[in-house]
């Protein structure tokens, strides 16, 4: 049998795209290791509604504490190591690190290292208004990874993260907000972004590969593959 660690995720934000890190961790773990193999995983699902209020309140604090708990949980479970299903609560990334003794697998990293192997260092950024104004992401970005990162102007950040809070989360796909992405990937490429990071777990939800000039870099996919290659040992 092959040795997997356990993956434990911190999921529920949302859970449309929860479903879509399971699903694809299971079937990585299925095409690397064949038959009807699938991942060892915990998840730690939480509900959205309370988060959500949370965010727009701006009560970090009390957010920090919520993510804290579902680590805890996750440890005592038997995760191995953690991977936080959402790109804008990486704002309590050391907050989760300094909570439990297991490691947190960051979204932004095994992100940022398929850019730099395509070999392209500007990159358009959308996520949540938090992740896209904040320094939490986009500093990383830049400072561990040297990425140059553009994000859209102020009343096209404004459409993203509505999208994503009023839709996405919801299950709601609707083709003039997958037109209106369209655009502002457009305008950013027209700023001289060589990729997207699509920085926000539900946005595979609603664009693909051909809503895009240049490549997109979904960050669901990206942190699920890493997660099964870290507990298969070869990530
Ligand atoms: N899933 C989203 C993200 O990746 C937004 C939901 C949330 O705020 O956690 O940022």
């Amino acid at each position: 049998m092959p040795h997997q660690a356990v993956i434990g995720l911190i999921g529920g934000m949302s859970w449309e795209s929860s479903s879509e890190y399971y699903r694809i961790i299971n079937q990585t773990a299925r095409d690397r290791l064949g038959g009807v193999h699938s991942a060892r995983s915990l998840m730690w699902s939480v509900d959205f509604g309370e988060i959500e209020r949370l965010q727009h309140d701006g009560e970090w604090d009390r957010l920090a504490e919520a993510m804290k708990d579902a680590a805890r949980r996750l440890e005592r479970g038997g995760a191995d190591f953690l991977v936080l299903c959402t790109n804008t609560m990486h704002r309590m990334a050391d907050d989760i690190s300094g909570a439990v003794a297991i490691p947190l697998l960051h979204i932004a990293d095994p992100t940022a290292e398929r850019i730099k192997e395509a070999g392209y260092r500007r990159v358009g950024l959308l996520g949540t208004a938090f992740t896209m104004e904040q320094d939490f992401y986009k500093g990383r970005l830049r400072e561990q990874h040297r990425l140059d990162v553009i994000v859209p102007e102020a009343e096209d950040r404004r459409i993203v993260h509505e999208v994503i809070y009023k839709e996405l989360v919801a299950g709601r796909v609707n083709p003039a907000s997958k037109a209106a992405y369209r655009a502002i990937i457009a305008r950013l490429i027209e700023q001289g972004a060589q990729a997207i990071i699509l920085g926000c777990t539900e946005i595979m939800l609603l664009v693909s590969a051909e809503d895009s000039a240049v490549p997109l870099f979904d960050t669901t996919t990206i942190h699920a593959v890493a997660a099964v290659e870290r507990s298969l040992g070869d990530g």
